[in-house]
């Protein structure tokens, strides 16, 4: 460790008290995806002063601080803090406004940018940076709420409902050369990735007639009879799905019935359907929009299909070896590192960004219980909170030392998937389709 490296850490440990208090806050006040105002606001405040510029509410609610942007055309890398929560209202540290619940621990990504931002613009620290840092709060990285989602694209606040996807879209990554992202887990401290599934968002509507629902059932129809039959249909397709593809269905009914004395007349569920491939999760919302148009038919419903643009699947990706030995460092301890061929069938928006850039993900433990789980903890902050801060600011100055070779050389020996924004944008809006019958 060189004596900035020694100055990095010191700064955060430094800062430990502001680092983990910042944390708390965003954790009792979660938020959920393209509604996280509050917590934006809090990033945004903390950026004032300590960077060049500072743009916020992109893609309704991101925000994004400029260190060193007359080094922007040597390197630009950003450090990537998610911002929002699940809905779990029952979380015992549940937003009572909101429902909101940081129960996947997004809160301390963004605690760990601030910190690296507390440490490296530090002057002396980020005048040995020989590039520009953006410190990037990050929207909507839960794919939740698809119908309010819908809503936001009807009203032409966004055109897709994934923040990074967005963000991507109206060039908020342009010019930026690589990225870091963090995820906290509950198996410590860990580096690299493996792959995750791409998936496309559904709502589909049955659409029914109102009746009386003891007295004349028979003049209606009942949407909500048609929409269980879809379920059933898509549970007896769940064994054409290979195991290789890791096909994820998972439907909620959003609106099952307006009063129970009426034949329920429009039903509203939503779905993502995942899969390992494009082919695979293709496949299978075939399947799934088959089985609700065999549920219409049968009842003698309507119904209509929305399918947005979900997430591209994520790509493997290695961690240099100089950079395990700046985390191993910082955190005194060695990192686990993640095998190329490790396979989760979660999804997440970094995917898309790698499909553009390099994106170097790392671990912190701290945590306990299960993401998305009513059981999730925070046991150890500084790991959590202080950890992560460390790495993030470590990693970033390793990239970006001595005219940022390192950075340099994982820019290109990068193959994007896709040459340009332009591209991305195309394949994505492939996706997009309404059908209705
Ligand atoms: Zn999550
Ligand atoms: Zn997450």
């Amino acid at each position: 460790m060189d004596s900035t490296e020694q100055k990095i850490i010191q700064r955060v440990e430094e800062h430990r008290d502001e680092i983990v208090a910042f944390a708390r806050d965003i954790f009792h006040h979660a938020e959920l995806g393209f509604k996280e105002y509050r917590t934006a606001g809090k990033f945004r405040e903390l950026l004032e002063g300590r960077v060049d510029r500072v743009e916020d509410g992109l893609a309704l609610t991101g925000v994004k601080g400029y260190l060193n942007e007359n080094k922007k055309d040597h390197f630009s890398l950003a450090l990537l803090g998610e911002m929002d929560a699940l809905k779990i209202p029952s979380y015992r540290d549940a937003n009572p406004e909101t429902g909101g619940a940081h129960c996947c621990g997004h809160h301390a990504q963004l605690a760990g940018v601030a910190g690296a931002l507390l440490a490296l613009s530090d002057p002396e620290i980020a005048q040995k940076l020989d590039g520009q840092v953006v410190f990037f709060a990050v929207p909507a990285e839960e794919y939740g709420e698809a119908e309010f989602k819908n809503e936001l694209i009807r009203q032409g606040k966004i055109t897709y409902g994934g923040g990074k996807c967005e963000l991507i879209r109206i060039g908020a990554f342009d010019g930026v050369d690589a990225a870091i992202a963090h995820h906290i887990g509950v198996e410590g401290l860990s580096v690299g990735s493996g792959s995750n599934n791409g998936f496309v968002a559904k709502v589909i509507t049955l659409k029914g007639k109102s009746a009386h629902a003891a007295a004349a059932p028979e003049k209606g129809v009942n949407a909500l009879s048609a929409a269980s039959l879809g379920l059933q249909a898509l549970g007896l397709n769940r064994e054409t799905f290979r195991d290789e593809d890791s096909v994820r269905v998972h439907p909620i009914i959003t609106k099952g019935g307006d009063l129970v004395n009426v034949v329920p007349e429009e039903v509203v569920l939503e779905t993502l359907v995942r899969g390992r491939t494009k082919e695979a999760f293709s496949d299978a919302a075939a399947k799934t929009d088959r089985s609700f148009k065999a549920g219409a038919y049968a009842l003698g419903a309507g119904y209509e299909i929305v399918t947005a643009p979900g997430y591209l699947p994520t790509l493997p990706q290695d961690f240099p070896p100089e950079l395990v030995e700046a985390v191993t460092e910082a955190a005194g301890r060695p990192p686990h590192i993640i095998s190329p061929a490790m396979h989760s069938a979660g999804s997440t928006d970094v995917g898309d960004v790698q499909h553009l850039l390099p994106v170097l993900t790392f671990r912190t433990g701290g945590a306990s219980g299960g993401l998305h789980q009513t059981s999730f903890r925070i046991d150890d902050e500084d790991e959590a909170y202080v950890l992560t801060a460390k790495i993030f600011a470590v990693l970033a100055y390793r990239l970006l030392k001595d005219g940022a070779a390192l950075g340099r050389q994982l820019k290109d020996s990068y193959r994007p998937v896709f040459r340009s924004k332009e591209e991305y944008i195309e394949f994505l809006d492939g996706f997009r389709s309404v059908e209705r019958g």
